[in-house]
């Protein structure tokens, strides 16, 4: 079958790779639609999170159950599930509650073991949820950055009058976004230095979208999502909050970041990292997709055949910033 392999920083290849075996406990999926997350790109550029190489990439994944190994009774052959790429070590206070985002060896698919870039993947059936047959499998591969959002909407505590900043109208700024209009905000304003983005983030309901920070103190916000994961914009998004405010941090960065702390305590803010997802934000989001009560159809900007996974790379790492969510189909 074919897979896409990272070998180390800048390389990475499609190769023919043996399909893998469905053993006892196991459950063989083929992947419908894989989406690369900006955490692949830290892998593709830096080698971030990768225990060993050459590994076949990639986390999220929606796809199609073709083989249930002995002993599998929580899905069957058919069933259309998506993927919890979370792995961890089980058995520690946080897994014992479900919250693996917080397990000390937390890991992902794609990085410490095989990845869903390819035609098949074997995973465990609790690493499963199954998803409504009715629910494109293009908007189910959302599900795990759509977690990932909403996660971070809980971490930012929004009510009716909370005026949200985002920075970085990526896809998870942009679901963020999606997200802050079902939750009561006070008006969203998303900076980013693309246009492109900035359209997508009027039309998906932003009230206000900026090329630049403002610099007014009636510009300051009471929630500063930071989904960027830039250096320079971190300081910026700290100058952006209102006395009391809130910032989320949920970009990763390449590289170490130096903060004037001295600001985060004369204005009291609160800083909260946002990592991941725990199990219920995956099934809620599964539940906010199938029921309709967002649509993530606008992150989609383009659909690449797995064979091209290269090229989608070179597009998402270009300085052309037209593409956001780009999903592989093997
Ligand atoms: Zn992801
Ligand atoms: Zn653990």
């Amino acid at each position: 079958m074919l897979a896409l392999r990272f070998y180390g920083p800048g390389d990475i290849m499609i190769q023919n790779v043996e399909k893998p075996v469905c053993a006892p406990g196991e459950v063989l999926v083929k992947v419908a639609y894989a989406g690369i997350c900006g955490s692949d790109l830290h892998v593709y550029r830096k080698g971030m999170f990768v225990t060993s190489t050459p590994v076949t990439m990639g986390h999220e994944f929606a796809g199609v159950v073709v083989e249930v190994g002995e002993g599998v009774a929580a899905v069957s052959p058919g069933d259309h599930v998506i993927g919890d790429p979370r792995v961890s070590c089980g058995s520690c206070q946080w897994c014992r509650r479900g919250l693996d985002n917080l397990c000390p060896d937390l890991g992902f698919i794609g990085e410490v073991s095989p990845g869903c870039f390819a035609e098949y993947i074997v995973i465990s059936p609790e690493k499963l949820l199954v998803v409504p047959p009715d629910l494109d499998l293009r908007l189910a591969a959302l599900v795990e950055p759509l977690a990932v959002a909403w996660h971070v909407v809980q971490k930012a505590g929004l009510s009716a009058n909370t005026s949200v900043g985002i920075v970085g109208a990526g896809p998870i700024g942009l679901l963020t976004l999606i997200l802050a209009g079902i939750a009561p905000a006070g008006g969203v304003t998303v900076v980013d230095i693309s246009s492109s983005r900035l359209d997508v983030a009027r039309k998906l309901g932003a009230d206000r979208v900026l090329s630049a920070f403002p610099h007014q103190s009636s510009d300051q916000v009471d929630v500063v999502v930071e989904a960027a994961g830039v250096k320079d914009t971190l300081w910026a998004a700290v100058k952006w909050l209102k006395p009391g405010g809130r910032l989320i941090l949920a970009g990763l960065y390449e590289q170490k970041v130096e903060l004037d702390f001295n600001e985060v305590i004369a204005k009291e803010l609160s800083v909260a990292g946002s990592n991941a997802y725990d199990i219920a934000d995956l099934r809620t989001a599964i539940e906010l997709l199938s029921s309709n009560r967002v649509n993530v159809t606008g992150i989609i900007s383009h659909v690449f055949p797995l064979r091209e996974a290269e090229q989608a790379f070179s597009l998402l790492t270009s300085r052309d910033k037209r593409a956001l969510k780009v999903l592989l189909a093997p």
